[in-house]
């Protein structure tokens, strides 16, 4: 059959890159959804692909790329997220930019070696994970170092232009510019590798940035914070006497291995997934919105006749690890205990408290708060889990990656995380009805636990109301977390595979999710004592808390 495509070749490229083309209009205005991009840009690059050894024969040396230009993109070294990544990819191959992917956990030097390498115009850095803020501000600063000047985009959850310009653009001369997301990427990078636009571009953002580091340095500084020992003071009273904390039925660890995922399904919260393809609305409405229904109700489709053949013909493997300990509370740290002597804590898990002035009859909350203190002589518990529906997601993604197929690439990354999810709020379920027990005869259907109608929650490290990664390494080694589920944790505390969830259990009726908020320097001094981490350090783990909230 290739012998048939000998003649026309030079006469289907161009076609083919005009579809491209075509589809990058389309979404660039509006027409268009992201997930009609990725399935649409898999056409062709798959036609493109069994083309490209003809076309390399015809093409004489004479010929000049064709291409926008040449991008390299990473997800920063530590951080192991890259469906944003990977969308941003198909979307600037859609308007003809050359992407070359260098994939999760990419090391500053390798990137910019690789830049030089390839000879590219522009770098695309993305990361999900707060430590990564720092790890490109190293990338900006090394560029500067090596008096590189490409222009650099910064993208992913846990940036911000704020975090960008007061934080990033400090570190590099060269153009920096925040992209918020896909539909953004291509206005950007055209503006910055067009002639004629370029100069004018890089000078308005680079003007825009300084204004916002002055607004930022000039903002309102009056102290909306309280001090740490006021904040204190302002707990989230709780009336230890008026409740009586359960024992936990379940005594050690338990592991679950190859959990069945077709007791999963139910209990995922289908919304977080059409905002990863961009679609806004909250489902089971979006399936009927005006504008994204069509998309989303194709998307939909999709996703549940690969979500079958993930539980049929058992694509990925689910793993989990529970376990509770006598606890109590010293403060905002909460120490845990071997057994009912509760004498020598075997772990204490550090918590930090909200710092913002409230309202009165508003407490400064600290999850600590949930945990009854040690000096009640009340036996309380706290509950740990590390769950994963990650287990064999690579050997797929290296088929579809193989196959050039983005769309399922991204489809089944997104899947993964919904069940993640998912078997995290099964497991709470269980755990309340069951191995802690403290909620035996709960009964809410499905929907009532994805809006977590249930007593307890669920805090993980790393999200708002305990922002330090760094505590799951305490809690890894509580649970042997790696030894009975497989997830191990990078240098920048991300979980791998990225289809994980680990965090404690409070069983409190009045425990609740927050946001940490701004926090101050005294409470970070205090924390990093109560640690034994070096001050330095503890500051750059919570630099987001320290003033570069969004
Ligand atoms: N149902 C949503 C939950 C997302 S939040 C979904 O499917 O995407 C992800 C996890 O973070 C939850 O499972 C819970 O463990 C934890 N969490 C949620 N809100 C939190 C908060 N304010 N502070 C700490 N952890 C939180």
């Amino acid at each position: 059959a290739r012998q048939q495509f000998d003649r026309p070749i030079q006469v289907i490229e161009g076609p083919l890159m005009a579809g491209m083309n075509v589809v990058g209009d389309l979404f660039g205005s509006g027409q268009m959804f992201l997930p009609q991009v990725v399935k649409s840009a898999r056409v062709m690059k798959q036609s493109v692909a069994y083309l490209l050894p003809f076309i390399e024969e015809e093409k004489d040396d004479s010929t000049v790329s064709s291409s926008n230009g040449k991008i390299l993109m990473a997800t920063v070294k530590g951080d192991v997220h890259d469906i944003g990544k990977n969308i941003v990819g198909v979307v600037l191959q859609c308007n003809n930019y050359e992407v070359i992917d260098m994939g999760v956990m990419v090391p500053c030097d390798a990137l910019l070696a690789k830049a030089k390498e390839e000879n590219v115009d522009m770098i695309g850095l993305s990361g999900l994970i707060t430590p990564s803020l720092e790890e490109m501000c190293t990338v900006a600063s090394e560029m500067e170092r090596l008096n590189m000047d490409l222009p650099l985009l910064i993208g992913g959850a846990t940036t911000s232009k704020v975090h960008t310009a007061v934080k990033i653009a400090p570190n590099y001369s060269g153009p920096l510019v925040y992209v918020l997301d896909a539909s953004r990427a291509v206005g950007v990078a055209g503006s910055l590798l067009n002639k004629n636009t370029k100069e004018q571009f890089s000078e308005d953002i680079s003007k825009e940035y300084h204004d916002m580091r002055v607004k930022y340095e000039n903002r309102d500084k009056s102290n909306n914070q309280i001090s740490i020992n006021e904040a204190r003071a302002n707990n989230f009273k709780i009336d230890w006497k008026a409740h009586t904390p359960k024992s936990p039925k379940l005594k050690g660890l338990k592991v679950f291995n190859e959990y069945d995922f077709a007791d999963l399904a139910d209990t995922i919260d289908w919304t977080p997934f059409f905002r990863t393809w961009e679609l806004a609305g909250t489902y089971p409405k979006i399936l009927e919105d005006k504008i994204v229904g069509q998309s989303a109700r194709d998307l939909f489709k999709d996703a549940e006749e690969m979500l079958q053949k993930i539980i049929n013909e058992k694509w990925l493997k689910a793993k989990a690890v529970i376990g509770f300990w006598p606890a109590n509370s010293v403060g905002d740290d909460v120490e845990l205990y071997e057994d009912e002597s509760r004498k020598i804590p075997i772990d204490t898990v550090h918590f930090l408290r909200q710092q913002m002035k409230k309202r009165s009859g508003k407490a400064n909350m600290c999850l600590a708060d949930f945990v009854a203190p040690k000096k009640t002589g009340i036996k309380d518990y706290i509950g740990g889990f590390a769950v994963t529906t990650g287990i064999g997601i690579e050997e797929k993604i290296e088929l579809f990656q193989g196959a050039n197929d983005d769309y399922n690439d991204i489809l089944l990354k997104a899947l993964a995380d919904r069940f993640a999810e998912a078997f995290a709020e099964h497991m709470h379920m269980l755990v309340r009805k069951n191995f802690w027990g403290y909620a035996k005869d709960e009964s809410l259907d499905n929907e009532a636990l994805i809006k977590e109608k249930y007593l307890g929650i669920r805090p993980a490290p790393g999200y708002p109301a305990c922002p330090d990664h760094t505590e799951k390494s305490g809690l890894f080694t509580l649970l042997n977390a790696q030894r009975n589920t497989g997830i191990e944790l990078t240098e920048s505390m991300a979980m791998l595979p990225t289809s994980s969830v680990s965090g404690y259990y409070f069983s409190h009726p009045e425990s609740q999710y927050f946001g940490l908020g701004k926090i101050s320097k005294d409470q970070v001094q205090d924390y990093a004592i109560r640690k034994d981490i070096d001050l330095k350090l503890t500051e750059r783990w919570l630099a987001p808390n320290l003033g570069y909230q969004r």
